[in-house]
């Protein structure tokens, strides 16, 4: 299906993106780009890419999809890096966790919309990063939302779409702003809470003590603040308005709760557990 990919980015992302389409015999040759020796050289061993470069020009060149999967604040300089090697035919896409700036670093970069280029986001990750995380599975049964513009060509847009579901991913469309409103809701505002969390008792006198203490359901709320920090600075700039409206919003929830505690208010809080036991197990019963 495809001749040949470049990956710009071999980390969980990239890397799995490639091990996904190598174990369903989708791919030609796998051309990796990125910055350090090791990631590259390892996912050379691991059979994850055939050859690499440092240069994201040079691995773009006779590439027929390019997959953009480095940290958002990386993503102008190398659309900058790969614009004169493009072929004409060439599809790009991403796995930013963020549309509203691919598309904006896109403007910038190409002047306009390039037709062939089709924002994407992999609703599937884990806390851990670089080649060594990445698995051919990540992306069985997942959601992927592309997020194509008025100007996206059909073509291109079906070439991903179909690329993802040869992963094993359920491929959704959405607008670039209600794409990022959602996920600043159900992914970034939990890991600024994850994050917060772990940070407020971290650098709480006894924290030796809470650590040590800190029990299963502390590990698994918490699990997302192993995640790579880089990444998650660029997220939330990249997301700032709607995240920072969504924190406001949950800092108002949170006075209220505390105030509620305060209070000895068990009716309102029971009425807000039940109601959040209610949404999260019919969540969980309707999730894949
Ligand atoms: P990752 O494991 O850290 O991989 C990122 C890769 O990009 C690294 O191998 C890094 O290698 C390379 N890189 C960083 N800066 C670069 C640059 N300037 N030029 C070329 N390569 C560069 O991160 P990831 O989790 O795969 O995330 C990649 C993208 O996917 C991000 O945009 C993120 O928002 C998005 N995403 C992540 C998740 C998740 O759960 N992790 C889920 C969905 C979407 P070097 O450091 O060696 O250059």
């Amino acid at each position: 299906m495809i001749e040949r990919l470049a990956i710009i980015g071999v980390g969980l992302i990239g890397g799995s993106l490639a091990r996904a389409l190598r174990a369903a015999n989708a791919v030609g040759e796998v051309v990796g780009c990125g910055r350090s020796l090791d990631n590259l050289e390892k996912a050379h061993e691991l059979g994850v890419i055939d050859r690499f470069t440092h240069d994201p020009g040079e691995a773009v060149a006779g590439a027929d999809m390019i997959f953009l999967a480095v940290p958002l604040g990386a993503m102008r300089t190398v659309m900058a890096a790969i614009r004169q090697r493009l072929d004409t035919a060439a599809v790009i896409t991403d796995g930013g966790s963020v549309k509203g700036s691919v598309v904006a670093d896109a403007l910038a970069v190409f002047g306009a919309m390039p037709p062939r280029l089709v924002p994407g986001h992999p609703i599937a990750g884990t806390e851990c990063s670089g080649v060594e995380a990445s698995f051919a599975e990540l992306y069985a049964q997942r959601r992927v939302i592309l997020t194509p513009l008025p100007e996206t060509d059909p073509d291109a847009l079906n070439r991903v779409t179909r690329m993802w579901e040869t992963c094993g991913a359920e491929v959704t469309t959405m607008a670039v702003a209600h794409h990022d409103e959602v996920l600043a809701a159900t992914s970034h505002l939990p890991h600024m809470l994850a994050f917060s969390l772990v940070d407020a008792l971290a650098q709480m006198r006894e924290n030796d003590e809470i650590f040590r203490y800190a029990a299963g359901g502390f590990r698994d709320f918490t699990r997302i603040a192993s995640s790579d920090p880089v990444m998650w600075r660029d997220i939330c700039i990249a997301n700032r308005e709607a995240l920072s409206a969504m924190l406001a919003r949950f800092g108002v929830e949170m006075t209220g709760l505390a105030e509620s505690i305060r209070r000895g208010d068990g009716v309102h809080l029971l009425e807000i557990f039940e109601r959040a036991k209610s949404a999260r197990d019919r969540y969980v019963d309707s999730a894949p």
